[in-house]
C-alpha cells in the first residue's frame, strides 16, 4: 500500500477519527507525526515558522520519560516479539509479568504487596475502587461503598473514575443519575512548601467523620493534581489523609498514574510524605511511553479481606491483562530509570524550567508560574487560545498541548539543557500568544 499523502491523511482523519476530547468531525488540523527519536517529533510537513522537527515538551502525556525510539526499549520489545506478543493471563503466566509485578512491589512503599495489571490508567482506577468496595463487602461492611476525594482531581474517563474527577472540570452536571454520587472536600491548599492549614484538616476530618459508615476509601492524586488543574500541594496533606483514614476506618488510594516514576521529584509522590496508601495506581510512564499498561497495587490486608468474602476472588480480568510486550518494555524502562541517577536528571530539568520560566511571572495575563520536579506550569488569567498557543510554541520548535488556562510542560528526563531552555522559551511564547 502506498503511503497516504499528508492532505489525504488529514481529510480522512477529520472525517472519521475521534481525538481526545475532540468534536466530530474534527475542526482543528492536527500535526501529522512521521516518526520520533530522542526528544524530537518529526512531522510529515513543516508547520509554523517552517519547523519540521519539534522538541517534545509533553512526554506524550507524562509517558515517554526516556524519549522516543530508545535503543534499549526497542530491543526489549523486539526480543519479546521473538517469543510471543500476547497470551491470555487466565490460567497462564509468564516471566515479563511476574518480573514486573515483583519489581513494582519492591520499589513502591512497604505494605503494598499484590499487583493487578490493567490495560490503561482508567481501568487501574476502576480496579482500585473495586478492590476497596469488595474488601468492605467481603468483611461484612457492604454499606461502605462511597468515595471521598478533594476537588481539582483527575482520575480517568470511564464512569467510576469520572465520578471522583473534579465535579466542574469533569462536567458532572452532564451526568446526573448516571455517575455515582461521591463526596468532595475543597481543593487542598496550594503550594508544595506550604504548612498544613489546620482549618482545612479539621474540615476534612468533619466530612470524613460524618460519612465514615458509608465511606470505602479516600482517593487522591498525591502532591500533583494533573489534568484537573496542574496544582501542587504539600506532602503534609498526605500524612493528614493517612492519619484520618486510619482513625476512621477508611482505605486510602493514591492515584500515582501521572506522578509515578520520578516525575514529581521523588520516585513516587507518596515518598515525599513517607506514607503508604492501601492501594496505589500506576500507569503512564510505566512502559516508558511505548505501550498501554497500568497497575493497581494493594496490601495483603485488602487481598486477605477479599479472599474471605462470599465471592473470594477479585472479579476483574481484561483480555489483554499482563500483555507480555508491554510488561517486557516496562521492565526495560524500569532498568533504564533505576540504572541511572534519575533524581539528578529530574532536578536538572526542574532548575532549567525554573530559570527559563521565571520571567513569565511578570507578564501581563499570567496568574501564576510554578515548577515541581520535572513539571513546569504557566497559568494564565484567561482560557488559553489553544491553536494560537500551539502555533507560537511550534515556531520556537517545541510541541506543547495547553488546556483550560494552563500552558504546561513535563519533558522527557533525557531532555538536554539547551532543549529544556527552548521548551521554557516556547511555554513563554505560548503564554504571550495564548
Ligand atoms: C492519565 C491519568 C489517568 C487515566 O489514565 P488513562 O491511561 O488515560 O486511562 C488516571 N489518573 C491520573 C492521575 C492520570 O493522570
Amino acid at each position: 500500500m502506498p503511503p497516504l499523502s499528508a492532505d489525504t491523511l488529514i481529510a480522512l482523519d477529520r472525517a472519521h477519527v475521534w481525538h481526545p476530547y475532540g468534536p466530530m468531525p474534527g475542526t482543528v488540523t492536527p500535526y501529522v507525526v512521521e516518526s520520533a527519536s530522542g526528544v524530537r517529533l518529526r512531522l510529515a510537513e513543516p508547520v509554523a515558522g517552517g519547523q519540521r522537527e519539534l522538541v517534545d515538551g509533553m512526554s506524550s502525556w507524562w509517558a515517554a520519560i526516556h524519549g522516543y525510539r530508545h535503543p534499549v526499549l526497542n530491543e526489549a520489545v523486539r526480543e519479546q516479539l521473538g517469543r510471543m506478543s500476547h497470551v491470555m493471563f487466565g490460567g497462564l503466566t509468564h516471566e515479563p509479568a511476574v518480573r514486573l509485578a515483583a519489581r513494582l512491589v519492591e520499589i513502591t512503599p512497604e505494605p503494598l504487596r499484590h499487583v493487578f495489571l490493567a490495560d490503561s490508567g482508567s481501568v487501574a482506577v476502576e480496579v482500585a475502587m473495586k478492590m476497596c468496595l469488595q474488601y468492605w463487602q467481603s468483611i461484612g461492611r457492604p454499606q461502605k461503598r462511597r468515595l471521598l476525594t478533594w476537588r481539582g482531581g483527575y482520575h480517568g474517563d470511564t464512569f467510576h473514575p469520572m465520578s471522583v474527577c473534579d465535579p466542574d472540570g469533569g462536567m458532572h452536571h452532564l451526568w446526573g443519575g448516571v455517575l455515582p454520587g461521591q463526596l468532595f472536600a475543597p481543593e487542598p491548599p496550594a503550594g508544595f512548601d506550604a504548612p498544613l492549614d489546620p482549618e482545612y484538616a479539621s474540615q476534612f476530618e468533619e466530612l470524613m467523620e460524618r460519612h465514615a459508615d458509608e465511606l470505602a476509601a479516600v482517593i487522591v492524586e498525591p502532591v500533583v493534581q494533573g489534568a484537573g488543574g496542574m496544582r501542587f500541594h504539600s506532602p503534609a496533606y498526605l500524612r493528614m489523609l493517612r492519619e484520618l483514614c486510619d482513625r476512621h476506618g477508611v482505605l486510602l488510594v493514591f492515584d500515582e498514574i501521572a506522578t509515578g516514576f520520578g516525575r514529581s521529584g521523588a520516585l513516587f509522590a507518596a515518598d515525599h510524605a513517607g506514607v503508604s496508601p492501601d492501594v496505589m495506581c500506576l500507569g503512564k510512564a510505566l512502559t516508558g511511553g511505548y505501550l498501554t499498561l497500568a497497575a493497581a497495587l494493594c496490601t495483603s490486608e485488602i487481598a486477605d479481606g477479599i479472599s474471605r468474602g462470599e465471592m473470594p476472588v477479585l472479579a476483574h480480568g481484561p483480555t489483554f491483562m499482563g500483555n507480555p510486550l508491554a510488561c517486557a518494555v516496562a521492565n526495560a524502562s524500569l532498568d533504564l530509570l533505576l540504572g541511572q541517577d534519575w533524581a539528578v536528571e529530574v532536578k536538572r530539568i526542574s532548575s532549567g524550567l525554573s530559570a527559563g520560566l521565571s520571567a513569565a511571572s511578570e507578564m501581563p495575563g499570567v496568574r501564576d508560574v510554578r515548577v515541581q520536579g520535572a513539571i513546569g506550569v504557566v497559568q494564565l488569567d484567561h482560557p488559553v487560545d489553544v491553536p494560537a498557543a500551539t502555533e507560537a510554541a511550534a515556531r520556537e520548535g517545541v510541541w506543547l498541548r495547553p488546556f483550560r488556562d494552563l500552558i504546561y510542560t513535563m519533558p522527557p528526563y533525557v531532555t538536554g539543557d539547551e532543549d529544556v531552555a527552548r521548551i521554557a522559551a516556547a511555554v513563554t511564547a505560548a503564554a504571550v500568544a495564548g
